[in-house]
């Protein structure tokens, strides 16, 4: 399984392509068959409209997103971080040179 940005040109942005091998698809059949509690045991074929799986795309538009592991993939492409305006715990005795931290982007003072 693979996603990266797509190779779209609307002025939009690119979108997002989510990429699947065929053992993928067939992972994601039997994750269905099993929410359904239907539990297939035992060496079997897959077929999708008479043949074997292969890989398959799923291509989101730039109106849409992608979210893998907490990170979110914006159809309208990569975004520049927003700047941060740096929070730091107010000025406390530090006698042991330990520096601070900003609450919010954790950038060292
Ligand atoms: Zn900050």
């Amino acid at each position: 399984m693979n996603i990266e940005y797509g190779k779209g040109t609307t002025e939009f942005g690119p979108g997002v392509d989510v990429t699947l091998t065929g053992g993928d698809v067939a992972r994601a059949i039997y994750a269905y068959l099993v929410a359904h509690d239907i539990h297939v045991c035992g060496a079997a074929t897959m077929r999708i409209a008479g043949e074997l799986i292969g890989d398959c795309g799923i291509y989101v538009d730039p109106s849409g997103k992608v979210i893998s592991d907490g990170v979110e993939w914006s159809g309208c492409g990569p975004k520049e971080p927003e700047p941060c305006e740096h929070e730091y715990e107010k000025a406390a005795p530090n006698p042991y040179g330990i520096s601070r931290s900003c609450k919010k982007c954790n950038k060292p003072e």
